[in-house]
Protein backbone atom coordinates (compact mmCIF):
# COMPACT_ATOMS: atom_id res chain seq x y z
CA UNK A 1 0.00 0.00 0.00
CA UNK A 2 1.02 3.59 -0.85
CA UNK A 3 0.86 6.02 2.08
CA UNK A 4 2.57 9.27 0.19
CA UNK A 5 -0.72 11.67 0.90
CA UNK A 6 -0.60 10.67 4.40
CA UNK A 7 2.99 11.51 4.90
CA UNK A 8 2.81 14.65 3.24
CA UNK A 9 0.02 15.80 4.93
CA UNK A 10 1.60 14.85 8.09
CA UNK A 11 4.83 17.24 7.18
CA UNK A 12 2.50 20.34 6.90
CA UNK A 13 0.24 19.14 10.07
CA UNK A 14 3.55 18.90 12.51
CA UNK A 15 4.42 22.29 11.70
CA UNK A 16 1.03 23.73 12.49
CA UNK A 17 -0.48 21.55 15.48
CA UNK A 18 1.38 19.66 18.19
CA UNK A 19 2.76 16.83 17.55
CA UNK A 20 0.53 16.57 14.20
CA UNK A 21 -2.65 15.60 15.64
CA UNK A 22 -5.46 16.83 17.60
CA UNK A 23 -5.67 14.10 19.99
CA UNK A 24 -2.20 12.26 21.11
CA UNK A 25 -3.68 8.69 20.48
CA UNK A 26 -3.98 9.29 16.94
CA UNK A 27 -0.23 9.58 16.64
CA UNK A 28 1.58 6.76 15.23
CA UNK A 29 5.54 6.27 14.09
CA UNK A 30 6.41 6.74 11.86
CA UNK A 31 3.19 9.12 10.39
CA UNK A 32 -0.06 8.66 11.59
CA UNK A 33 -2.69 7.72 8.32
CA UNK A 34 -5.30 10.66 7.07
CA UNK A 35 -8.90 9.23 6.85
CA UNK A 36 -10.81 10.67 4.47
CA UNK A 37 -13.95 9.05 4.42
CA UNK A 38 -16.07 6.00 6.32
CA UNK A 39 -18.93 4.12 5.78
CA UNK A 40 -19.84 1.15 7.71
CA UNK A 41 -17.15 -0.49 9.02
CA UNK A 42 -15.05 0.66 6.80
CA UNK A 43 -12.14 3.74 6.27
CA UNK A 44 -10.65 5.14 3.59
CA UNK A 45 -7.41 7.18 3.66
CA UNK A 46 -6.31 10.03 1.34
CA UNK A 47 -4.14 7.78 -0.64
CA UNK A 48 -7.10 5.70 -1.20
CA UNK A 49 -6.49 2.22 1.09
CA UNK A 50 -9.63 1.34 2.59
CA UNK A 51 -9.36 -0.30 6.07
CA UNK A 52 -11.97 -2.49 8.14
CA UNK A 53 -11.96 -0.36 11.14
CA UNK A 54 -11.81 -2.19 14.71
CA UNK A 55 -11.06 1.35 16.75
CA UNK A 56 -14.49 2.57 15.63
CA UNK A 57 -13.66 5.88 17.16
CA UNK A 58 -12.68 4.08 20.78
CA UNK A 59 -15.75 2.50 20.71
CA UNK A 60 -18.27 5.10 20.00
CA UNK A 61 -19.54 3.76 16.20
CA UNK A 62 -21.46 1.05 18.03
CA UNK A 63 -23.41 0.98 14.83
CA UNK A 64 -20.62 1.99 12.56
CA UNK A 65 -20.24 4.59 10.73
CA UNK A 66 -22.79 6.87 9.22
CA UNK A 67 -25.68 4.78 10.52
CA UNK A 68 -28.57 5.66 8.17
CA UNK A 69 -31.03 6.86 9.75
CA UNK A 70 -28.58 8.37 12.46
CA UNK A 71 -27.52 10.57 9.74
CA UNK A 72 -30.76 11.50 7.69
CA UNK A 73 -32.22 12.66 11.09
CA UNK A 74 -29.38 15.22 11.25
CA UNK A 75 -29.72 16.30 8.16
CA UNK A 76 -33.33 16.71 8.23
CA UNK A 77 -33.07 18.73 11.93
CA UNK A 78 -29.93 20.78 10.21
CA UNK A 79 -32.82 22.23 8.04
CA UNK A 80 -34.43 23.35 11.21
CA UNK A 81 -31.33 25.04 12.67
CA UNK A 82 -28.02 23.97 14.76
CA UNK A 83 -27.83 25.63 17.71
CA UNK A 84 -30.38 27.91 19.47
CA UNK A 85 -29.18 28.01 23.07
CA UNK A 86 -32.75 27.66 24.47
CA UNK A 87 -34.40 24.17 26.00
CA UNK A 88 -35.43 22.41 23.46
CA UNK A 89 -38.23 19.25 22.81
CA UNK A 90 -35.86 17.51 21.85
CA UNK A 91 -33.54 17.84 24.96
CA UNK A 92 -36.73 15.95 27.05
CA UNK A 93 -37.12 13.19 24.22
CA UNK A 94 -33.53 12.56 24.91
CA UNK A 95 -33.38 12.60 28.57
CA UNK A 96 -36.75 9.82 28.61
CA UNK A 97 -35.47 7.66 26.65
CA UNK A 98 -31.67 8.03 28.60
CA UNK A 99 -33.37 7.76 31.58
CA UNK A 100 -35.36 4.59 30.17
CA UNK A 101 -32.38 2.84 29.93
CA UNK A 102 -30.40 3.84 32.81
CA UNK A 103 -33.12 4.23 35.18
CA UNK A 104 -30.58 4.97 37.95
CA UNK A 105 -29.68 8.61 35.79
CA UNK A 106 -32.92 10.37 38.01
CA UNK A 107 -32.07 13.49 36.45
CA UNK A 108 -29.48 14.07 33.38
CA UNK A 109 -27.31 17.21 32.25
CA UNK A 110 -26.11 16.93 28.84
CA UNK A 111 -22.76 18.01 28.01
CA UNK A 112 -20.56 17.88 25.18
CA UNK A 113 -17.72 14.87 25.47
CA UNK A 114 -17.10 11.95 28.22
CA UNK A 115 -14.09 14.53 29.90
CA UNK A 116 -16.75 17.46 30.47
CA UNK A 117 -19.00 14.74 31.92
CA UNK A 118 -16.80 13.53 34.50
CA UNK A 119 -15.42 16.53 35.37
CA UNK A 120 -19.04 17.70 35.53
CA UNK A 121 -19.38 15.18 38.28
CA UNK A 122 -16.35 15.24 39.81
CA UNK A 123 -17.11 18.78 40.35
CA UNK A 124 -20.92 18.16 41.71
CA UNK A 125 -19.44 15.46 44.46
CA UNK A 126 -17.42 18.06 45.46
CA UNK A 127 -20.23 20.14 46.32
CA UNK A 128 -22.49 17.81 47.57
CA UNK A 129 -20.05 16.37 50.19
CA UNK A 130 -18.37 19.56 50.79
CA UNK A 131 -14.95 17.17 50.32
CA UNK A 132 -12.17 18.08 48.25
CA UNK A 133 -10.40 15.01 47.35
CA UNK A 134 -11.23 11.89 44.71
CA UNK A 135 -10.03 8.47 44.35
CA UNK A 136 -10.03 6.61 41.03
CA UNK A 137 -8.23 3.46 39.93
CA UNK A 138 -4.60 3.19 38.09
CA UNK A 139 -5.29 2.89 34.90
CA UNK A 140 -8.82 4.12 34.45
CA UNK A 141 -9.43 7.20 31.86
CA UNK A 142 -11.87 9.52 32.76
CA UNK A 143 -11.01 12.64 30.54
CA UNK A 144 -7.88 15.00 29.96
CA UNK A 145 -7.92 17.56 33.23
CA UNK A 146 -5.42 17.69 36.38
CA UNK A 147 -7.71 15.47 38.40
CA UNK A 148 -8.11 12.90 36.67
CA UNK A 149 -4.47 12.48 34.68
CA UNK A 150 -2.97 10.48 37.28
CA UNK A 151 -2.09 6.53 37.15
CA UNK A 152 -4.85 7.39 34.06
CA UNK A 153 -5.08 4.71 31.56
CA UNK A 154 -5.24 5.21 27.50
CA UNK A 155 -2.71 7.68 25.41
CA UNK A 156 -1.41 8.92 29.35
CA UNK A 157 0.02 5.56 29.68
CA UNK A 158 2.67 5.72 26.76
CA UNK A 159 3.88 9.36 27.75
CA UNK A 160 6.09 8.75 30.64
CA UNK A 161 8.81 8.94 28.44
CA UNK A 162 8.11 12.75 27.86
CA UNK A 163 10.95 14.64 29.96
CA UNK A 164 8.15 17.40 31.30
CA UNK A 165 6.03 15.96 34.31
CA UNK A 166 3.00 14.51 32.73
CA UNK A 167 1.78 14.34 36.54
CA UNK A 168 0.71 18.18 37.07
CA UNK A 169 0.30 18.16 40.81
CA UNK A 170 -3.41 17.56 42.49
CA UNK A 171 -5.47 15.66 45.44
CA UNK A 172 -6.43 12.68 43.63
CA UNK A 173 -5.65 9.16 45.73
CA UNK A 174 -5.23 6.24 43.07
CA UNK A 175 -6.03 2.89 43.68
CA UNK A 176 -5.44 -0.30 42.06
CA UNK A 177 -7.96 -1.57 39.94
CA UNK A 178 -9.56 -5.06 41.13
CA UNK A 179 -8.12 -4.18 44.62
CA UNK A 180 -10.75 -4.28 47.36
CA UNK A 181 -8.73 -4.14 50.55
CA UNK A 182 -6.64 -1.29 49.09
CA UNK A 183 -9.56 0.59 48.52
CA UNK A 184 -11.24 -0.61 51.87
CA UNK A 185 -7.94 1.03 53.93
CA UNK A 186 -7.65 4.11 51.28
CA UNK A 187 -11.04 5.05 52.80
CA UNK A 188 -10.62 4.07 56.23
CA UNK A 189 -7.51 6.67 56.46
CA UNK A 190 -8.64 9.67 54.46
CA UNK A 191 -11.75 11.76 55.75
CA UNK A 192 -12.01 14.25 52.84
CA UNK A 193 -13.17 12.24 50.01
CA UNK A 194 -15.54 13.84 47.84
CA UNK A 195 -16.35 10.69 45.31
CA UNK A 196 -14.83 7.60 43.82
CA UNK A 197 -15.13 7.52 39.89
CA UNK A 198 -14.58 3.90 38.24
CA UNK A 199 -14.96 2.78 35.15
CA UNK A 200 -17.19 -0.73 35.77
CA UNK A 201 -14.92 -2.50 33.12
CA UNK A 202 -11.60 -0.84 32.01
CA UNK A 203 -11.17 -0.64 28.67
CA UNK A 204 -8.66 2.18 28.73
CA UNK A 205 -5.82 -0.30 29.52
CA UNK A 206 -7.01 -2.93 26.72
CA UNK A 207 -10.06 -4.05 28.21
CA UNK A 208 -9.72 -5.16 31.96
CA UNK A 209 -12.79 -6.97 33.35
CA UNK A 210 -13.54 -7.08 37.35
CA UNK A 211 -12.92 -9.42 39.33
CA UNK A 212 -15.94 -11.31 40.67
CA UNK A 213 -17.73 -9.48 43.21
CA UNK A 214 -15.28 -6.75 43.27
CA UNK A 215 -17.94 -3.89 41.88
CA UNK A 216 -20.47 -5.28 44.59
CA UNK A 217 -17.38 -4.86 47.33
CA UNK A 218 -16.76 -1.16 45.59
CA UNK A 219 -20.79 -0.16 45.82
CA UNK A 220 -20.82 -1.68 49.19
CA UNK A 221 -17.48 -0.20 51.06
CA UNK A 222 -18.29 3.49 49.49
CA UNK A 223 -22.26 2.86 50.68
CA UNK A 224 -20.54 2.06 54.11
CA UNK A 225 -18.74 5.14 54.35
CA UNK A 226 -21.05 7.44 52.85
CA UNK A 227 -19.24 8.00 49.64
CA UNK A 228 -20.69 8.84 46.38
CA UNK A 229 -19.79 6.25 43.35
CA UNK A 230 -19.16 7.44 39.95
CA UNK A 231 -19.50 5.06 37.44
CA UNK A 232 -18.08 6.05 34.23
CA UNK A 233 -19.91 4.56 31.79
CA UNK A 234 -18.49 6.15 28.64
CA UNK A 235 -17.57 3.11 26.98
CA UNK A 236 -19.42 0.52 28.66
CA UNK A 237 -22.66 3.05 28.28
CA UNK A 238 -24.81 0.94 25.43
CA UNK A 239 -22.07 -1.91 24.51
CA UNK A 240 -22.05 -4.29 27.26
CA UNK A 241 -25.93 -3.99 27.49
CA UNK A 242 -28.72 -1.21 26.29
CA UNK A 243 -28.29 -0.33 30.32
CA UNK A 244 -24.83 -0.57 30.36
CA UNK A 245 -22.28 -1.69 33.22
CA UNK A 246 -24.70 -1.28 35.82
CA UNK A 247 -27.72 -3.43 34.44
CA UNK A 248 -25.80 -6.34 33.62
CA UNK A 249 -24.11 -6.71 37.17
CA UNK A 250 -27.04 -5.16 38.94
CA UNK A 251 -25.47 -2.45 40.91
CA UNK A 252 -26.95 1.24 41.37
CA UNK A 253 -24.43 3.97 41.37
CA UNK A 254 -24.87 7.45 42.71
CA UNK A 255 -23.95 9.06 39.31
CA UNK A 256 -23.78 7.73 35.89
CA UNK A 257 -21.42 9.27 32.79
CA UNK A 258 -22.13 8.43 29.21
CA UNK A 259 -20.53 9.72 26.02
CA UNK A 260 -18.86 7.91 22.98
CA UNK A 261 -21.92 5.54 21.67
CA UNK A 262 -24.55 8.02 23.45
CA UNK A 263 -24.25 9.89 19.70
CA UNK A 264 -22.73 7.61 17.65
CA UNK A 265 -20.43 9.85 15.81
CA UNK A 266 -21.24 13.45 17.14
CA UNK A 267 -20.11 15.30 20.38
CA UNK A 268 -22.30 14.54 23.31
CA UNK A 269 -21.68 13.12 26.95
CA UNK A 270 -24.20 12.99 29.90
CA UNK A 271 -23.88 13.14 33.82
CA UNK A 272 -27.00 11.56 35.83
CA UNK A 273 -27.74 9.85 38.71
CA UNK A 274 -29.58 10.57 42.10
CA UNK A 275 -32.20 13.57 42.47
CA UNK A 276 -30.45 15.09 45.76
CA UNK A 277 -26.90 14.86 44.08
CA UNK A 278 -27.75 16.68 40.56
CA UNK A 279 -29.90 19.10 42.25
CA UNK A 280 -27.12 20.99 43.62
CA UNK A 281 -26.38 21.56 39.40
CA UNK A 282 -26.92 25.68 38.71
CA UNK A 283 -29.98 26.84 38.59
CA UNK A 284 -31.23 25.04 41.54
CA UNK A 285 -28.04 24.73 43.44
CA UNK A 286 -24.95 26.62 43.64
CA UNK A 287 -22.30 23.94 41.72
CA UNK A 288 -22.16 26.35 38.74
CA UNK A 289 -21.79 24.40 35.67
CA UNK A 290 -22.62 25.70 32.22
CA UNK A 291 -21.90 25.06 28.31
CA UNK A 292 -23.23 26.85 25.06
CA UNK A 293 -23.04 24.17 22.60
CA UNK A 294 -24.61 21.24 25.61
CA UNK A 295 -28.06 19.95 24.35
CA UNK A 296 -27.37 21.17 20.58
CA UNK A 297 -30.06 19.53 18.61
CA UNK A 298 -27.72 18.70 16.16
CA UNK A 299 -26.27 16.21 18.60
CA UNK A 300 -29.17 15.58 20.35
CA UNK A 301 -30.98 14.47 17.73
CA UNK A 302 -28.03 11.60 16.53
CA UNK A 303 -27.87 10.17 20.36
CA UNK A 304 -32.24 10.14 20.40
CA UNK A 305 -32.04 7.94 16.67
CA UNK A 306 -28.61 5.83 18.54
CA UNK A 307 -30.76 4.91 21.61
CA UNK A 308 -34.09 4.39 19.55
CA UNK A 309 -32.04 2.55 16.95
CA UNK A 310 -29.79 0.19 19.66
CA UNK A 311 -33.48 -0.38 21.69
CA UNK A 312 -35.05 -1.85 18.59
CA UNK A 313 -32.57 -4.02 17.39
CA UNK A 314 -31.63 -4.66 21.07
CA UNK A 315 -31.53 -8.72 20.66
CA UNK A 316 -29.82 -9.26 17.54
CA UNK A 317 -27.39 -6.27 17.95
CA UNK A 318 -25.61 -7.61 21.32
CA UNK A 319 -25.98 -11.22 20.21
CA UNK A 320 -24.16 -10.22 16.66
CA UNK A 321 -21.79 -8.00 18.35
CA UNK A 322 -21.04 -11.04 21.19
CA UNK A 323 -21.25 -13.24 18.16
CA UNK A 324 -18.55 -11.56 16.05
CA UNK A 325 -16.04 -10.58 19.10
CA UNK A 326 -16.33 -14.22 20.74
CA UNK A 327 -15.41 -15.41 16.76
CA UNK A 328 -12.35 -13.59 16.25
CA UNK A 329 -11.51 -13.78 19.75
CA UNK A 330 -11.29 -17.51 19.88
CA UNK A 331 -9.52 -17.44 16.01
CA UNK A 332 -6.59 -14.77 17.49
CA UNK A 333 -5.62 -17.23 20.94
CA UNK A 334 -5.53 -20.60 18.48
CA UNK A 335 -3.04 -18.88 16.10
CA UNK A 336 -1.10 -17.22 18.82
CA UNK A 337 -0.97 -20.57 20.83
CA UNK A 338 -0.50 -22.34 17.97
CA UNK A 339 2.00 -20.33 16.83
CA UNK A 340 3.76 -21.06 20.91
CA UNK A 341 3.38 -16.54 21.40
CA UNK A 342 2.93 -15.77 25.05
CA UNK A 343 0.01 -14.03 25.53
CA UNK A 344 -3.35 -13.34 27.03
CA UNK A 345 -6.46 -12.12 25.59
CA UNK A 346 -9.07 -10.32 27.98
CA UNK A 347 -13.02 -10.12 26.50
CA UNK A 348 -16.36 -8.56 27.83
CA UNK A 349 -19.05 -8.66 25.25
CA UNK A 350 -17.54 -6.89 21.73
CA UNK A 351 -14.22 -5.35 23.18
CA UNK A 352 -10.85 -7.18 23.40
CA UNK A 353 -7.14 -6.76 23.68
CA UNK A 354 -3.68 -8.84 23.13
CA UNK A 355 -1.52 -8.61 25.38
CA UNK A 356 1.64 -10.37 24.73
CA UNK A 357 2.73 -11.54 28.30
CA UNK A 358 2.85 -15.01 30.56
CA UNK A 359 1.13 -12.33 33.11
CA UNK A 360 -2.79 -12.70 33.23
CA UNK A 361 -4.00 -8.73 33.01
CA UNK A 362 -6.15 -7.83 36.13
CA UNK A 363 -4.74 -4.40 36.51
CA UNK A 364 -2.66 -1.53 35.32
CA UNK A 365 0.76 -3.40 36.91
CA UNK A 366 -0.22 -6.50 34.91
CA UNK A 367 -1.04 -5.07 31.81
CA UNK A 368 2.06 -2.66 31.83
CA UNK A 369 3.94 -6.13 32.04
CA UNK A 370 3.13 -6.60 28.06
CA UNK A 371 5.62 -6.27 25.69
CA UNK A 372 4.53 -3.49 23.56
CA UNK A 373 7.31 -3.99 20.75
CA UNK A 374 5.38 -7.18 19.82
CA UNK A 375 2.17 -4.96 19.45
CA UNK A 376 3.43 -2.51 17.55
CA UNK A 377 4.66 -5.11 15.04
CA UNK A 378 1.19 -6.37 15.24
CA UNK A 379 -0.54 -2.91 14.61
CA UNK A 380 1.96 -2.22 11.82
CA UNK A 381 1.14 -6.19 10.17
CA UNK A 382 -2.57 -5.57 10.54
CA UNK A 383 -2.78 -1.93 8.72
CA UNK A 384 -0.75 -3.25 5.81
CA UNK A 385 -3.26 -5.65 5.50
CA UNK A 386 -6.37 -3.06 5.56
CA UNK A 387 -7.22 -3.69 9.06
CA UNK A 388 -7.14 -0.66 11.49
CA UNK A 389 -7.09 -1.19 15.14
CA UNK A 390 -5.99 1.81 17.62
CA UNK A 391 -2.77 2.18 17.70
CA UNK A 392 -1.75 1.28 21.12
CA UNK A 393 -2.08 -1.78 23.04
CA UNK A 394 -3.62 0.36 26.37
CA UNK A 395 -6.87 0.65 23.96
CA UNK A 396 -9.80 -2.05 23.57
CA UNK A 397 -10.75 -2.75 19.83
CA UNK A 398 -13.99 -2.77 19.46
CA UNK A 399 -16.53 -4.58 17.23
CA UNK A 400 -19.38 -2.82 15.68
CA UNK A 401 -22.75 -3.85 14.06
CA UNK A 402 -21.70 -2.45 10.94
CA UNK A 403 -19.31 -5.81 11.18
CA UNK A 404 -20.03 -8.49 8.16
CA UNK A 405 -18.67 -12.22 9.00
CA UNK A 406 -16.34 -11.21 5.68
CA UNK A 407 -14.64 -8.22 7.47
CA UNK A 408 -14.42 -10.89 10.60
CA UNK A 409 -12.62 -13.18 8.18
CA UNK A 410 -10.19 -11.32 6.64
CA UNK A 411 -9.30 -9.81 9.76
CA UNK A 412 -8.77 -13.48 11.04
CA UNK A 413 -6.23 -13.85 8.12
CA UNK A 414 -4.59 -10.64 9.08
CA UNK A 415 -3.77 -11.48 12.73
CA UNK A 416 -2.60 -14.40 11.27
CA UNK A 417 -0.04 -12.99 8.92
CA UNK A 418 0.78 -10.66 11.68
CA UNK A 419 0.95 -13.15 14.14
CA UNK A 420 3.40 -15.17 12.20
CA UNK A 421 5.85 -12.25 12.26
CA UNK A 422 6.11 -11.34 15.99
CA UNK A 423 6.84 -15.01 15.97
CA UNK A 424 9.71 -14.56 14.28
C1 LIG B 1 -13.11 8.41 26.10
C2 LIG B 1 -13.39 8.37 27.54
C3 LIG B 1 -13.63 9.54 28.28
C4 LIG B 1 -13.46 10.91 27.68
O1 LIG B 1 -14.38 11.17 26.69
P1 LIG B 1 -14.06 12.31 25.59
O2 LIG B 1 -15.32 12.40 24.80
O3 LIG B 1 -12.89 11.85 24.82
O4 LIG B 1 -13.78 13.57 26.35
C5 LIG B 1 -14.00 9.42 29.60
N1 LIG B 1 -14.13 8.22 30.17
C6 LIG B 1 -13.90 7.07 29.52
C7 LIG B 1 -14.08 5.77 30.21
C8 LIG B 1 -13.49 7.10 28.18
O5 LIG B 1 -13.20 5.96 27.53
Amino acid sequence: MIYKKSEDLFDTAKKLIPGGVNSPVRYFEPYPLFIKKSQNSYLWDEDGNKYIDFCNCYGAMLLGHSYKKIMSAVVNQIKHGTLFCTPTKLEVTLSQLIQTNFPSMKKIRLVNTGTEATMTAIRLVKGYTSNKRIIKCEGCYHGSYDEVLTGSGSGFANTHKHKRSNNIKNDTIVVQYNNIDELENTLKKNTDIAGLIIEPILANMGVIPPAKKYLKQVRKLTHDYNIPLIFDEVVTGFRVSEGGAQKIFGLVPDLTILGKILGNGFAIGAVGGKNEILECLSPLGNVYQASTFAGNPISVTAAINSIKTINKLKHKLYSRLNKYCTKLVTAIDDIATDLNIQHQINNVSSMYQIFFTKIPVTNYQTCKTSDVKKFKKLFVSLFSNGVFIPPSQFESIFISYAHTNNDINKTIDAYSNALKIIKN
